[in-house]
């Protein structure tokens, strides 16, 4: 199916995208790196009238750790980039072995952590360990931002304009904070022939880890 025609608006900041989006209630969607978007629009389960960009905005593309502060993720970061930042692969492994394992190099250069939270799909290799490393989104509006705990975050998702995560809102960043020394253990239960495409990535504390699946410790 052909794409409809549609504005398309790559503002330069947060406050600039927010009035964008405020001014066009369920008018607009957002692109990240579109591998998801763009296939909606094209199989017509979408169909905007704007599309907001929000790639060039600066808090998006912010990609940091301090000892301090833990680690900031922009949303607009792609794949390929984080699951090389060092103090991921050095402290977060989890999360670079589940960026490593989405699609191909073509769409981990591509897509980004922020799009595949806010697309929700059940299949989707970040929220796992995300989850298991207890990280926060902050998601802003034109009334502020919030702190979302992941647990909180996929239970309104993608139904919005339900809150937390509504319509008007952008995910801006994720914080995760120092890793736990019981985590660290991380199991991929299926594989689709093609790509690896996990449905389910666990992870869990060591300390259940023999609870939990049993049969790994025969
Ligand atoms: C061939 C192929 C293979 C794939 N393989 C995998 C795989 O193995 N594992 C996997 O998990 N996924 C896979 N995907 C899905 C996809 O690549 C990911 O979900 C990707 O991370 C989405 O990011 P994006 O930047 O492209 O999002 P986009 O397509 O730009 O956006 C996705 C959704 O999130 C919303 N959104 C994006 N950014 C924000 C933001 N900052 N704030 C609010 N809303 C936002 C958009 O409006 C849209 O609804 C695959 C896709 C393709 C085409």
């Amino acid at each position: 199916m052909a794409i409809g025609r549609f504005e398309y608006q790559a503002p330069g900041s947060l406050q600039e995208a927010l009035s964008l989006l405020d001014r066009n209630k369920g008018r607009t969607s957002i692109l990240a790196g579109g591998t998801d978007l763009i296939v909606q629009m094209k199989n017509g389960q979408t169909c905007p009238a704007i599309i907001v960009d929000v790639k060039r905005i600066p808090e998006l593309n912010r990609l940091e750790w301090s000892e301090g502060e833990g680690l900031h993720i922009g949303a607009a970061i792609c794949l390929s980039k984080l699951m090389r930042f060092f103090p991921v692969i050095e402290k977060f492994d989890i999360l670079a072995q589940a960026c490593a394992a989405i699609g191909s190099l073509q769409i981990r250069n591509r897509a980004t952590l922020g799009g595949n939270l806010c697309n929700a799909a059940p299949s989707a290799d970040t929220p796992p360990p995300l989850l298991c490393l207890g990280a926060k989104a902050v998601v802003s509006s034109r009334k502020g931002n919030r702190t979302i705990p992941m647990e909180h975050f996929f239970l309104y998702l993608p139904i919005y304009p339900i809150p937390p995560m509504q319509a008007n809102s952008i995910l801006g960043f994720l914080r995760v904070g120092q890793r736990s020394i019981h985590m660290g253990f991380s199991l991929m239960l299926d594989r689709r022939k093609g790509f690896p495409h996990s449905h389910l990535r666990q992870k869990c504390r060591e300390a259940t880890c023999q609870e939990l699946f049993p049969m790994m410790s025969d």
